[in-house]
């Protein structure tokens, strides 16, 4: 039996300067982690081929599908405010694409899969935690409705990768809109290769922006459309508490996916000051700095275009203020938004931005937990009976007692049954979140070659609105010492 991806190649279209071909180095004794078997079919691949033994050596890198046209991306990137011309894939291989299902077309990419003309002093591996690890957490965000790359499949190689120590080495197959990041066009800006940026441009907007198309200006549109997209997807993670942590340009897909699970973590208490990335020393990638950081990397994709906007440079630059200037309405917008249904409000007022902002800010103050609080807010919302188990979770209970007066005078002017608002409240603040210490012991467990609390963390994620009875552990408040939780950059 042979598998078939049915690959349909259109970035490989695009020419050399965009790639170098790249085939993957097999590994030693490629086992299967987990396959992710709803994906395969959402993408129109056959599960139960991909499970068995051709299927963990493709994902292993030991055997190309049909088709296939490995090849690893060039691209350039602002990594904490430093450009640096060349970057691009440096342990992942690009298979190809594949549009089986609804004529969406997915990238197939090994992460790990041996090194590259891209690799720099790297080994091209990645090790079996971090591999793990994005898996959990763009599933989870997936299943929290936030744009993001998906995994297909991780497999372990059977060979160890050295960082500090020795460590187990891992694949991830991870499937995305596509790889195209802003600093895919910065490393042909960076030559002066406009003609480059133009074909790259065309072949995002042909790709993930069709309606720039019929712009009077395309270029302009695309801009407008990855403003857009950037402006909407921050305001989710800011709603689920999400810290990217590596906000670099080359990070920053294209398509307006979540990409780059390296050091990434989310907020047990509300603080908009949180770090978790031992590597950023001045807070640059902070929670509360995220939509600055999307605006700034916008402003970067904006330069690599300017020749496209207009021909005349001062009409160029003013065209490219005039949609950047737009960026920050069109993430307040989104934010409020929102947060107003996070506390029950649908119908829009004026003064709403300020009881979110106070509630807030009183969650910073009291060191209340983002997740559970607005969990909780939800059955406070049917019914003031379950004000204690919100105001419990305050340093200061009184602060929210204040608080929640304003909030029910502001109700009573709703439409809807406080069980619908309950329901609908449910339906965007979730009750499971990938917590970093959930992470970390399912991590820890797997490294000591126990998955299964891998595999019952990823099955209570897959449904994180639901109060399921069988994972109220994972619902719950962190231990007290999970609260100076750091990140180390994904190897
Ligand atoms: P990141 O910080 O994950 O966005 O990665 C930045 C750059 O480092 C990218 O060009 C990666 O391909 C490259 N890189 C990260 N880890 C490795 C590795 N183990 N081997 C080779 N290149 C790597
Ligand atoms: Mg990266
Ligand atoms: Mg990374």
């Amino acid at each position: 039996m042979t598998i078939h991806f049915d690959f349909d190649n259109s970035y490989a279209r695009l020419g050399a300067s965009f790639y170098r071909p790249t085939a993957p180095s097999p590994v030693a004794a490629p086992h299967l982690l987990k396959l992710n078997r709803r994906l395969a079919e959402e993408l129109g691949l056959d599960a139960d081929q991909l499970g068995n033994a051709e299927g963990v050596e493709i994902f292993a890198g030991n055997r190309l599908p049909t088709g296939a046209e490995p090849i690893a991306a060039a691209y350039a990137g602002h990594q904490f405010g430093n450009f640096v011309p060349q970057l691009g894939d440096g342990r992942a291989i690009l298979l190809g694409e594949v549009v089986k299902r609804q004529g969406r077309r997915r990238d197939i990419q090994l992460k790990g899969a041996g090194p590259t003309l891209f690799s720099r002093n790297g080994d091209g591996r990645a090790a079996l935690g971090p591999v793990l690890r994005e898996y959990l957490v763009s599933e989870a965000m997936a299943a929290l409705k936030i744009p993001t790359t998906r995994a297909l499949a991780a497999v372990a190689t059977g060979e160890p990768v050295y960082r500090e120590t020795a460590l187990p080495g891992a694949v991830l197959t991870r499937v995305a809109s596509s790889h195209i990041r802003v600093g895919t066009f910065q490393f042909f800006a960076a030559r002066g290769d406009d003609e480059a940026v133009r074909q790259l441009a065309d072949h995002v907007i042909d790709r993930h922006y069709p309606e720039a198309a019929g712009a009077s200006n395309p270029y302009r549109a695309l801009l407008e459309g990855v403003c857009a997209r950037q402006a909407a997807l921050v305001a989710r993670w800011m709603q689920i508490g999400f810290v990217h942590g590596v906000m670099n340009t080359d990070n920053m897909s294209i398509a307006g996916e979540t990409i780059d699970y390296g050091p990434c973590a989310f907020l047990d208490a509300y603080d908009p000051a949180t770090v978790f990335s031992s590597i950023d020393r001045n807070g640059r990638y902070a929670y509360a700095n995220q939509p600055r950081i999307a605006h700034w990397n916008l402003v970067r994709l904006a330069e690599c275009l300017l020749p496209h906007l207009d021909p005349d440079e001062n009409k160029a630059i003013e065209a490219a203020e005039d949609v950047l200037s737009g960026f920050a309405d069109a993430f307040n917008t989104a934010y409020v938004d929102g947060f107003r249904a996070k506390i029950g409000l649908q119908t829009p007022q004026t003064e709403d931005a300020a009881l979110i902002e106070d509630l807030l800010g009183h969650m910073a103050r009291q060191n209340a937990d983002f997740t559970v609080t607005f969990r909780k807010l939800g059955k406070a919302a049917e019914s003031a009976q379950a004000d204690g188990a919100v105001r419990g979770l305050f340093a200061d209970p009184t602060a929210y007692d204040g608080w929640a007066a304003r909030w029910r005078q502001r109700l009573a002017a709703e439409p809807g049954e406080p069980s619908e608002r309950r329901v609908a409240m449910d339906a965007v603040n979730p009750a499971i979140i990938p917590r970093n210490h959930l992470v970390e012991e399912a991590l820890a467990a797997a490294m000591a070659g126990d998955l299964a609390p891998f595999e019952r963390l990823n099955e209570a994620l897959a449904t994180p609105f639901g109060d399921q009875a069988e994972f109220t552990d994972y619902a719950g408040l962190p231990p007290m010492s999970a609260t100076a939780y750091r990140t180390f950059c994904g190897t």
